[in-house]
């Protein structure tokens, strides 16, 4: 017999994004019918060669820059390597020191730890109990060997937005030829970017957080920015980036870029209004419950994270998750591995607090009805484990 489908309320879009289906067609179109090698010099080929070509296009659009400075990855975490690593063997020469921020993707950490090991000296800024890192605290710690400074435009935890625009005129500033990357996973689509006009010379971002697929991702990389490739070989994308395309996830990736740019554009200022929504619901229902996102126009409005203390991250999780909710505990990638958030942890959380946090994101298709059973369902949830603590 087959199984009955239930409706899922899935709040977990940081994590990972549905397809949009027209995404997945276009995807499929690539993979069946004009399946040619972008390389190859026939028909087929040059009608491919046009997909990838379009969506190059549609993902310029949506952040604001010209194709050329688009090159497909993929996915974010090869962006951000790409970016630091790039940068490190092409400018090595000039100085060897970095700057980042203590609440940086993994894909950044890891590889200013690699970095590190390879005699790089990296500065790491902490953020404000809001989780938002002091434009200040970066510029005042750039220097003239100042190679690169890294800092992501909105944190996957807490959706708090960083000053990515202030960080960059002040580094130019203080040191004209500091490179700036951002890493956008979590930024693109959701808020607008315009590349042309901002003090940006890399920027990452990722398919499958905008409803494209997994496994492509792209960085845009600013005119003059030389970058040493990870991957040499055949020299396609501008001998930067060698291997055959990922032809499919190219242009899902790009059709995904057009719709969520229209989204934003129509439906930014009403998800704020539904996030707002949801916060106040959670602190009317549980009020000692702690949001550990800002609660001001610093907070995006695709995240929320909230502790309710007495009651473990994995537990409320579960809990929901019985009723079709599904949420995280934490960041995707840590949130198999036995430890707190170390973003919550640079916020300064007490432990009661880093315990019980649990991260809702949500995407344009996120309504508030969806978001008041939820609310409701916590409040149910947070009474039920509480009353079995004697
Ligand atoms: N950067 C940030 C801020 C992210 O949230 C993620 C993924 O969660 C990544 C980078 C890595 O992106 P990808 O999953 O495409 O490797």
């Amino acid at each position: 017999m087959a199984e009955k489908k239930r409706n899922i309320i899935y709040l977990d879009n940081s994590a990972t994004t549905q397809v949009y289906p027209e995404a997945a067609a276009a995807a499929m179109e690539a993979m069946t019918a004009i399946y040619g090698n972008p390389s190859s010099l026939h028909g087929m080929g040059i009608q491919v060669e046009k997909l990838v070509t379009a969506a190059r296009q549609q993902v310029a659009m949506l952040v604001g820059c010209k194709k050329e400075a688009i090159f497909f990855t993929g996915c974010g975490t090869e962006s951000n390597n790409w970016a630091l690593k790039g940068i490190a063997d092409a400018y090595g020469a000039r100085g060897r020191h970095m700057i980042t921020t203590a609440i940086e993707h993994p894909s950044i950490l890891e590889t200013m730890k690699y970095l590190q090991q390879k005699g790089w000296e990296i500065d790491l800024i902490s953020p404000d109990e809001y989780g938002v890192v002091p434009a200040e605290a970066v510029i005042e710690k750039v220097r003239p060997d100042t190679v690169l400074v890294s800092m992501m435009a909105v944190n996957n935890e807490t959706g708090a937005i960083q000053p990515i625009e202030a960080v960059g005129n002040g580094v130019k500033k203080k040191n004209p030829q500091t490179f700036f990357h951002v890493d956008g996973v979590q930024a693109v689509g959701k808020i607008p970017f315009e590349l042309n006009r901002l003090p940006i010379d890399l920027l990452s971002g990722s398919g499958h957080k905008i409803h494209g697929p997994k496994g492509v991702g792209f960085l845009y990389v600013a005119k003059g920015v030389r970058l040493v490739p990870l991957l040499s070989g055949g020299g396609q994308e501008q001998s930067f980036r060698s291997g055959t395309e990922n032809v499919p996830g190219i242009v899902a990736m790009g059709i995904a870029a057009e719709k969520i740019g229209k989204d934003l554009k129509e439906k930014q200022g009403q998800m704020a209004e539904i996030r707002r929504g949801f916060i106040a619901a959670l602190l009317d229902y549980v009020p000692d419950c702690v949001i550990n996102s800002p609660l001001d126009e610093t907070g995006a409005w695709p995240i929320v994270n909230a502790s309710f203390p007495g009651v473990p991250s994995e537990v409320l999780l579960h809990y929901l998750e019985e009723d079709g909710i599904y949420i995280s505990a934490g960041s995707a990638c840590s949130a198999r591995k036995k430890q707190y958030s170390p973003v919550l942890t640079a916020q300064g959380l007490a432990d009661e607090l880093l315990s019980s946090a649990v991260r809702f994101s949500f995407s344009y298709e996120t309504t508030v009805e969806a978001l008041s059973f939820t609310a409701e369902r916590i409040a149910q949830v947070v009474q039920e484990v509480r009353s079995f603590r004697i």
